[in-house]
This record gives C-alpha cells, structure tokens and sequence, in this order.
C-alpha cells in the first residue's frame, strides 16, 4: 500500500463496515491537480463495490466518485486549474488516450481500460485506486472538472456520477423538446434523470415501485408517476416513450418496461448489471424496432458539458449531508430506497 500519508474510510472485507485507515496519495507530477476533499456523494456503485457485488474488489477498498474540493497543488505542467480554485473528480481518474474510444471524448470506454477513481489500478504507482472517503486526491488534470461557481459546493458533488449517467444517454438519443421519456427508479440516477431530462425540455414520467415519492417527482419536475407494480397504470403508458432510462440496480423483469416503449424507442439499462431474468422476449423488439442498451458514465468532455449546462439551469442534486462516520448506517438506508435524493458527506467530518 505504500506509505500511508492520507487519511479515508474504507473497508477491509465484504462483511466488514468502513472505518477509519490511512491510504498512499502518490506525489503530485508535472501534469497533476492535488485537491483537497470537501464533499463527496455517495452512489450505489460505492456500495455494490464495498460489498463486492460484482467480484473483483481489492481490499482494503476506498469508495467514493463524486467528488468536489478546492485545489491545494498543482504540477508544473498544469493549465486547467490553479490553487484556491474549486475543482471536481467524477469516475474516471484515468485512460491510455491514444485509443479510438480516447480520440473521441469517450474515455470511459477506453479500448484499454479506463482507470476508475476507485479499484482501479493507478498509472504511476501500479497500485490501486482510492476514491473520494478521504481528505484529498491527486488526479491527471485531464480528469479534473471545473464547477460552476453559481452552484451548491454539496449539492454538486452527485453530478460527477449520478448526473453524468443520466445526461449522457439523453444526449446519446438527441433528447429534446417534444421528447417522450420515462425514468425507472427514483433515487440517486433517477431524480437527476428527471432533472436534466426536463432541463433538455422533454415530457418526463417516472416509474417507481415505492408509492409516497410521488409528490416528489413531480417537486423535481417529472409530469406524471406511474406506480410499476399496478398493471392497470401501466397498461395505461403502453406504447408511449422515446427512451427509458432504468435506473434499477438488481435484477428484475424489463419487458413491462419494453411493451411502454414507442415505435423505434429505447431502454438504456445503467443500473444492473447481469443476465435479465426473466429473459427478454425479443418478440416486442422485432416487432417495433425496439431497442434495449446499456450505458456507462460519460466522457471528461461530456461531463464539463453537463455541469455547464447545471450551471446555466441552477440544476444540482437533492442532498442529505451525513459525516463521514455514518456512511454505514447510510449504506443501511440506500438498501431500502430510503435516500432522497443523494447521501453526500461532508468530509471535514473526517478530520475531527
Ligand atoms: P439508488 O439511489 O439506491 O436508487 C435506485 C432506485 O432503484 C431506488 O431508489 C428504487 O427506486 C429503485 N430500486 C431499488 N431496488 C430495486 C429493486 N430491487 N427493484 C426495483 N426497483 C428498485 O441507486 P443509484 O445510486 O441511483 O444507482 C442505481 C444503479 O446504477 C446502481 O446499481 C449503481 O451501481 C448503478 N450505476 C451505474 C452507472 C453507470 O455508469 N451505468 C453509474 C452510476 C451508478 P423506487 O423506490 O422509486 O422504485
Ligand atoms: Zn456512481
């Protein structure tokens, strides 16, 4: 692990609650932007990974992409930012650049591998990558946003993730106004879903499971609710979107989703990860020219596009902020869809 000069919260094991320990940040290099950490959302991702849902973490793990700090150092190389300005670090802390995924703004799909902020494996060091539970990060400078200055410091933080998901398959299918689009879960992704959807001007509906978030969503601008479990609301919606994002992070049923799709309409999947089950029935697809896609993040330049746009439509999340200490007790409460609308800690909790 290096020489441990940075203190964080992470966990040791699948089973074992996050805690207090001491993490490497390498030296800042020419090209690199050091910032220190002052909010930090917190996604079901940082969960999934804590917990080792989708195998492959490496203990011990530091969650943690959604991130935003000011600037404290900077190498000799670096033009984007300079100390004292505010600065923000999404998923992605690195790419091979050169690739043609790179060539096209589109790190994420980096034909290499892109480096995630966390349980990735650090260019310089080779060693592991430590998110956002921690006092401060040294990130590429290709890899650090700018934050409006108008916008919520707190509030911004869950943009880098769960606003970046969601913003780029709107744009991906041209979302605009006159667009027909539904949201499947309102949590972390789905409230902000509702949010730039309705920005980009698009008549928005979300799908929800839990009756009580429905004078919610329409607070956060969706136009209408419909409750996924009632048969008769949902025969109601048949045939009717351009896009569906599901938000939705574990296995379940997507068909009743397909059959409120439109001619040529599509299902974009950013939460679960996995086979469906039921399996899809390619039957409604064939026959409507419907499609059911996947989508990952955004790239840096789409993610600086999307909170520019936030910046211009006073768009940010709707936050509880928690201290550091009570990030499992949160994780607890994101189990049972009891957030609204993101949990973000204030990381000064963690100097006390
Ligand atoms: P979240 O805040 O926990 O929200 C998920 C929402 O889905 C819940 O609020 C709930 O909404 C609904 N839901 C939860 N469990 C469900 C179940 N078993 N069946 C049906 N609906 C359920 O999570 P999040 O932070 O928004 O993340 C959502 C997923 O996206 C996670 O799996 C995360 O890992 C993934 N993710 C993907 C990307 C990507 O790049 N593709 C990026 C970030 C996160 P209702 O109460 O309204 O039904
Ligand atoms: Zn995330």
């Amino acid at each position: 692990m290096g020489t441990p000069n940075t203190k964080a919260f992470g966990t040791a094991s699948p089973e074992a609650a996050l805690q207090q320990m001491q993490i490497e940040r390498r030296t800042v290099t020419p090209k690199d932007i050091e910032i220190e950490i002052l909010y930090c959302g917190v996604c079901h991702s940082d969960l999934h990974t804590a917990r080792n849902d989708w195998g492959g973490t490496i203990y011990p793990a530091v969650p943690g992409h959604e991130i935003v700090g000011k600037v404290t150092k900077v190498g000799a190389e670096v033009t984007k930012l300079k100390v004292g300005d505010f600065a923000a670090v999404g998923c992605l802390v690195g790419s091979c650049g050169t690739c043609d995924s790179c060539q096209h703004d589109l790190e994420q799909y980096c034909l290499n591998g892109f480096v995630g902020t966390y349980n990735g494996k650090d260019k310089h060091s080779g060693t592991q990558t430590f998110g956002g539970y921690s006092e401060r990060i040294v990130v590429d400078e290709h890899f650090v946003l700018k934050v409006p200055a108008n916008l919520d410091l707190a509030a911004t933080a869950p943009l880098l993730c769960a606003g970046i998901t969601t913003w780029s398959p709107l744009r991906h299918w041209k979302v605009g106004k006159g667009s027909k689009v539904a949201i499947v879960g309102l949590g972390g992704l789905g409230h902000m879903a509702i949010k730039l959807a309705k920005g980009l001007g698009a008549e928005v509906t979300l799908f929800s499971r839990t009756p009580g978030k429905e004078k919610d969503a329409i607070r956060l601008g969706a136009d209408a609710v419909v409750i996924s479990t009632d048969a008769d609301q949902m025969s109601k919606v048949k045939g009717k979107f351009d896009l569906i994002i599901d938000t939705v992070p574990y296995v379940h049923d997507v068909n009743p989703y397909v059959a409120t799709l439109n001619i040529s309409g599509t299902l974009v999947l950013v939460g679960y990860l996995g086979g469906l089950e039921p399996i899809l029935n390619t039957v409604p697809m064939i026959l409507g020219r419907k499609a059911v896609a996947g989508s990952l993040i955004g790239g840096i330049a789409e993610t600086q596009e999307m909170l520019d746009f936030c910046g211009e439509h006073n768009i940010v999340s709707d936050i509880e902020i928690i201290n550091m200490q009570d990030i499992n007790e949160a994780y607890e409460r994101m189990l049972k869809s009891d957030v609204r609308y993101r949990f973000v800690i204030d990381m000064a909790s963690l100097k006390q």
